[in-house]
């Protein structure tokens, strides 16, 4: 018998008949011997509804309320899941982010675990219960609640798996692991069963959300083993730890399909702290030679019209906006990256797509397109690079 740390995602508590599903399957677990702190997540899409509606009652939410609002969507779904699992005949009891002990800063939206307090967890599971989690959440030590990014409910079963040293880490979403690269865009993708914490890392960064980049830093640190299985199936996973099986070459490609190119010449100091701070957009690239600027902007995680609020902005700073997506193609050796680049351009040449702008990274390549043209660049890029080595 050990102690199991599992998170499930909106993706599988999209409703009330998932919702039970996810508590049977539970329930099974623990018949099975094992104790269990489950983190969930809010339901479906209910984060993007809480967050549409701040939008319609102001266009400049204070980020504290933003906290208090967005909360409730994890709060929704541990009570409804306590409640499932009572009604299976098992004892189970919920808890917010604060009532658990996560402590964090005290950056609204964005806020960073400090340390974990986990007594009244430990006490729970101590007298028999299964005990679940309102994940994505905190309470900084000014007492104030907290979230830490979307997605951050990843975050939350990590800190949890390291505070109440678990034996296992599993978090649970609609895809049974991580691919070569997204499953739902591209049928061909190749299940990867083991990847190095680095690799992980990257991937998610620029693009694979099926694991948080945040969790991941934070699993490397605290060396925890996560296991990525689909929920309700089979026990196909992906596990990242350190080193990974010793595979010789990973190769993968990732994308995000929402990003701003702003180009032009610097007018002034702090730019990029204007953009981000200004829009909340993710800077994924800043060049700046001499007075000549580029930044690559991720919308992915920000309101619709964030778009609007870019191109505002590199007006304002007499600076070209431009809405388009980054795919990266990561791995390959630094050697095969040179020769890498000139077939990618003739792949693209040949199907029409128009290379915006490539930049060679540590991890690998980068390639700007059109948003018209990221699936299509996605599975050309794989079919090429994985699929044909
Ligand atoms: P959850 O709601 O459970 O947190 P997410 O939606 O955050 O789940 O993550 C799962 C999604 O990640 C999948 O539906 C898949 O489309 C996407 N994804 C993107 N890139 C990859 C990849 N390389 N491997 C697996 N899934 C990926
Ligand atoms: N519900 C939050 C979000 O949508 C946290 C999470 O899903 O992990 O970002
Ligand atoms: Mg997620």
């Amino acid at each position: 018998m050990g102690l199991v740390i599992q998170k499930y995602g909106g993706s599988s508590l999209a409703n009330t008949e998932a919702l039970n599903a996810v508590a049977n399957s539970i329930v099974s677990r623990f018949k099975q011997g094992d104790a269990l702190v489950v983190v969930v997540s809010a339901m479906g899409k209910t984060t993007e509804d809480l967050l549409r509606k701040a939008r319609e009652v102001s266009q400049t939410p204070c980020q504290r309320e933003l906290d208090m609002l967005v909360t409730a969507g994890e709060r929704i779904s541990m009570a409804l899941l306590s409640m499932a699992i009572q009604a299976a005949g098992v004892e189970a009891i919920s808890f917010t982010g604060s009532q658990s002990g996560i402590i964090t800063t005290n950056d609204h939206q964005e806020a960073k675990i400090i340390e974990v307090r986990p007594q009244r967890i430990q006490e729970a599971l101590d007298s028999g219960k299964i005990v679940i989690v309102a994940g994505f959440q905190g309470v900084s030590l000014e007492r104030e609640v907290t979230t830490l990014g979307r997605g951050g409910s990843d975050t939350s079963a990590v800190a949890l798996a390291a505070a109440l040293a678990a034996d296992a880490c599993e978090i649970y979403s609609d895809v049974d692991g991580v691919y070569s690269t997204d499953p739902n865009l591209c049928a061909q993708a190749q299940h990867l069963p083991s990847l190095d914490y680095k690799e992980m890392k990257t991937m998610a960064l620029y693009g694979a959300k099926v694991l948080n980049a945040d969790a991941i830093a934070f699993a490397q640190r605290a060396g925890i083993e996560i296991r990525a299985r689909k929920t309700g199936e089979g026990r196909r996973e992906s596990v990242v730890r350190r080193g990974g099986d010793g595979r010789p070459a990973f190769v993968a490609v990732v994308g995000l399909k929402q990003v701003t190119r702003c180009l032009g010449l610097a007018s002034g100091p702090s730019l990029e702290q204007t953009f981000v701070e200004t829009s909340g957009a993710r800077m994924v690239a800043a060049h700046l030679s001499g007075q000549d600027v580029e930044l690559w902007l991720d919308r992915t995680n920000i309101p619709e019209d964030a778009s609007d609020t870019l191109h505002a902005i590199a007006k304002a700073q007499d600076l070209k906006a431009y809405d388009c997506s980054l795919l990266t193609l990561l791995g390959l050796t630094p050697d095969r990256r040179i020769s890498a680049l000139e077939e990618a351009r003739m792949l693209f040449k040949e199907a029409s797509i128009d290379l915006l702008a490539t930049r060679v990274v540590d991890e690998g390549i980068n390639f700007l397109v059109g948003s018209d043209d990221f699936e299509k660049g996605t599975t050309l890029l794989h079919a090429h690079f994985v699929e044909k080595t």
